[in-house]
């Protein structure tokens, strides 16, 4: 056996067996399963993965080596396809969300209702563990950069016909009925999503959470902060996500090591600390499945270098409980304004397979804690069995702040779940503050990559 000082020897042929539940994989070398590396896993792993099989209808066709088309799911709301979104009680146009109940209201009426969930249009009685392929709901579908995104509605009240920029509004007022004409059309331009989750926390409620989360940090906040709070600039917005379920597994590769004996040698200043180990090749397996994976799907969110304090800030405020949303109905963003979607599945694809991976490295984690030493992973590799998208609109009440610090302006957020008032922001900070405070608590807050999930095995 070796020694050698905090380096690890070679576990000998004499070495008595662990109990780990797997001490030794010599039987399956790496070489037996070519690994990738993470770095050059294939952006087409999901269409294509490595020996799995092709789908059947792929295997007919001359062309079997292109990679299978995705399935899509229709999710346009057709009811709502004449722009003319009517209360179901009185026929009035005038419908707004009403965040108290999560539902919509008619304010000539007073009737509420709300639209379907969309979840059972997604999903089926489907079982994850079975997804494959790539599936889009209909308003996932690719962005068609030729389409302008300027509408033109028929009025179903005079028979005028209006123009809807859907890049600055899902509804206009008809200007000779007063109707309110309202985009419920999937145009290809990231504008329509297939679901939207309302916001079900009151202007009044976010301007609290906003209040008392500042109020709570009143060492960090600059007293112009509280004098300049201005509860008319908290607005809500809607921003674009893709909610991703998967199915997927994960082989990883590597050394494990076990400490074995650990001495000392030497005194003084030449004392040194040596250790025996033994060395095993460990391999893993894991089958997994991901529900309602969230990610952003506009690029400038999604900029880490862009936009650092507005991204972080949401995810700190994630989950969305996204299986109450609902189908599309753009009268639940009257009040509100939205954010387009500009990224399509194929360029959100790698940074879901970032996450399934440290899914899936996390999920074997727990297997490998017998050595006691650490495992260092060689290899890894994700294959993706199957995959499906659904784009929605999520609520989030935003205050945004300008604040000017030795000359740089600088904007800064405090973000409120529009569902559970879960609140983050980035309070300005005087640095002289921060200093003192930060002798008596290092405290660092670090926003998490990976929201809301939910793994199976
Ligand atoms: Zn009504
Ligand atoms: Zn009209």
């Amino acid at each position: 056996m070796n020694e050698s000082p905090e380096g690890a020897g070679i576990g000998g042929e004499g070495a008595p067996p662990p109990p780990l539940p797997q001490p030794a994989a010599p039987q399956v070398p790496a070489s037996a399963v070519p690994p990738i590396e993470v770095g050059a896993a294939p952006a087409n792993a999901g269409t294509q993965p490595a020996g799995a099989d092709p789908s059947p209808s792929a295997a007919q066709l001359p062309e079997a080596l292109a990679p299978p088309q995705p399935a899509t799911i229709d999710t346009e709301n057709r009811r709502l396809d004449d722009g003319v979104n009517r209360c179901p009680r009185c026929g009035s146009t005038e419908i707004q969300l009403r965040p108290a109940t999560g539902m919509l209201i008619c304010l000539f009426c007073r009737y509420e209702w709300a639209e379907a969930q969309i979840d059972p249009v997604i999903s089926g009685d489907g079982d994850l563990s079975q997804l494959s392929g790539t599936i889009i709901a209909s308003g996932a579908a690719d962005i068609d950069p030729a389409v302008s995104g300027v509408l033109t509605l028929k009025c179903g009240g005079c028979g005028a016909e209006v123009v809807v920029n859907t890049a600055q509004a899902m509804s206009a007022r008809c200007h000779w009925c007063r109707h309110v004409l309202t985009v419920n059309d999937q145009v290809p331009n990231g504008a329509v999503p297939d679901a939207v989750l309302p916001f079900a926390l009151t202007h009044a409620q976010a301007v609290e959470r906003i209040r008392e989360f500042a109020g709570k940090r009143r060492m960090f906040a600059h007293r112009r902060f509280k004098s300049e709070f201005t509860p008319e600039n908290v607005v809500g917005v809607y921003l674009p996500y893709m909610v991703v379920d998967g199915n997927a597994s994960a082989d990883v590769w590597g050394y494990g090591e076990v400490e074995t004996r650990r001495y000392t040698r030497g005194s003084g200043d030449d004392k040194e600390t040596y250790y025996d180990a033994d060395v095993y090749q460990v391999q893993r397996h894991v089958d997994f499945t991901v529900d309602d994976l969230t990610i952003e799907s506009s690029a400038e969110r999604a900029d880490m270098n862009a936009f650092v304090n507005t991204n972080n800030i949401i995810n700190t405020i994630l989950p969305f409980d996204t299986k109450n949303a609902v189908r599309w109905n753009a009268s639940y963003l009257t009040g509100f304004t939205s954010e387009r979607r500009d990224q399509d599945v194929s360029a959100i694809q790698p940074v879901l397979e970032h996450q399934l991976l440290s899914i899936g490295r996390s999920e074997v984690a727990a297997s490998v804690s017998g050595y006691g030493r650490g495992v260092r992973w060689e290899h890894e590799r994700l294959e993706v069995k199957g995959t499906r998208w659904v784009s929605m609109y999520l609520p989030v009440w935003l205050y945004s702040y300008y604040h000017v610090e030795r000359g740089r302006g600088m904007v800064h957020y405090i973000a409120v779940n529009g569902r559970t008032g879960e609140t983050m922001g980035s309070v300005p900070v005087s640095q002289g503050r921060l200093l003192l405070a930060a002798i008596t608590a290092g405290t660092v807050i670090e926003a998490l990559a990976i929201g809301f999930l939910v793994v199976t095995m």
